[in-house]
């Protein structure tokens, strides 16, 4: 547990954009469970403010990200997201808006880091795998790989269509080092033997190669932290047959967007997923899951990956500030997911429970200000 304990009263500033379709709706859960938390700690205050982003607002307001939540996202400690984005909402040359895209791009989020947890009551479709037994983190390259030619793909005569690969010295340095001491941090909480594993496919692409050895270079730095490498297709395999092996994954943007969905379909699919995009100044936390437009105003969504987000956002923002309570509540709010969870007496509909999203939260909620 951390040393340092700030004077009561702190306050931090939160950011909240719930966005469209279920973000609106998990948002409000995971809001509910921070409130919970002011319950039970009084070391520190939330300051939760919600601001317009999205594709409603797109159509409103003709801005997506708007300027002055842009501003409040910069003067804010932290930022809490649901999901953005309407099938039939569009920009004029057809593409959706993707407003979360755009701030990992302005606050340089270069860290996805999506957690992989099998909590009780999680419709796994694994066999053999108990609550616990798999527990790592999918560590996404943001910044560049595939993605850094995302608008800037070229389609030659109807004929060639080439996209760029780009990976930069210090754009790799940052993210592996980032892996290891994620590695280091998990250790300090659990004191179980920790691991790094580097998933690239450098047999095959230079590039690849590149980051292969970069990682090494890192590693060599952090001599307690075990580090190994796998390809992407063995990576994949390993995941579905031993989940339980892995820690910290670290890889490349594209392979870190395929690998995070395969391992949120591990732990019961993408409402139990929660991300954070993290950089050296800000950081953005969110549920895995998109705005799910065929369950979206039902009620019936499943706001555990928005609310596991939240607990995300006080480890991070604790860690940050040396602020001890602020990462116990984060702790609080997964001991209490993982508490209703056994319980069993509100299960969520995608595990196959009738729970709604609310009454889902208020349980949740309800614990971490009992307990
Ligand atoms: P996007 O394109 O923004 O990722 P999407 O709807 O295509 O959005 P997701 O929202 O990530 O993709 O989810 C795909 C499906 O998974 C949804 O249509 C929904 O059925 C289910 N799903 C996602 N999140 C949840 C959730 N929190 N609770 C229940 N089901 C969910």
């Amino acid at each position: 547990m951390m040393g340092h304990v700030n004077p009561p009263g702190s306050t931090f500033e939160i950011a909240v954009l719930p966005g469209d379709g279920i973000g609106i709706d998990v948002t409000a859960e995971a809001v509910k469970v921070l409130q919970a938390t002011q319950r039970r700690f009084a070391s520190f205050s939330l300051n939760l403010r919600s601001h317009e982003c999205g594709a409603i607002c797109y159509q409103e307001t003709g801005d997506d990200l708007p300027p002055s939540t842009l501003d409040a996202v910069r003067a804010a400690d932290a930022v809490l997201l649901g999901a953005m984005g309407h099938p039939d909402i569009r920009k004029p040359d057809g593409t959706e808006l993707t407003p979360q895209v755009t701030l990992r791009v302005l606050l340089d989020l270069y860290a996805g880091v999506r957690p992989s947890k099998l909590y009780p009551g999680a419709r796994t479709p694994l066999a053999d795998v108990r609550p616990g037994s798999i527990d790592f983190v999918v560590l996404r390259e943001q910044t560049e790989g595939l993605f850094a030619s995302q608008t800037g793909g070229v389609v030659l005569g109807n004929q060639v269509a080439t996209e760029t690969l780009v990976m930069t010295r210090p754009g790799v340095r940052r993210i592996c080092e980032f892996a290891f001491q994620l590695a280091r941090d998990r250790q300090a909480n659990q004191q179980r033997p920790r691991k790094v594993t580097c998933v690239d496919k450098a047999n095959i692409f230079k590039s690849f190669a590149f980051f292969r050895k970069i990682f090494d270079e890192v590693a060599s730095d952090y001599q307690d932290i075990h580090a190994e490498h796998a390809y992407i297709d063995a990576q994949a395999l390993h995941l579905v047959q031993r989940p339980g092996r892995f820690d910290v994954l670290v890889t490349e943007n594209m392979f870190g967007d395929i690998l995070s969905d395969l391992a949120a379909g591990l732990i019961g699919g993408m409402g139990m997923a929660p991300s954070g995009d993290i950089g050296d100044r800000y950081a953005v936390f969110q549920p895995a899951h998109g705005t799910a437009p065929d369950i979206a105003g039902k009620g019936i969504a499943n706001p555990i990956a928005a609310i596991l987000s939240a607990a995300m956002m006080l480890d991070w923002l604790g860690k940050r500030h040396r602020h001890a309570d602020l990462v116990n509540a984060g702790q609080a709010i997964e001991t209490s997911v993982i508490r209703v969870l056994e319980e069993g007496k509100i299960l969520p509909v995608d595990q196959g429970g009738s729970g709604t999203t609310t009454q889902l939260g208020d349980a949740i909620a309800g614990v971490v200000s009992r307990t």
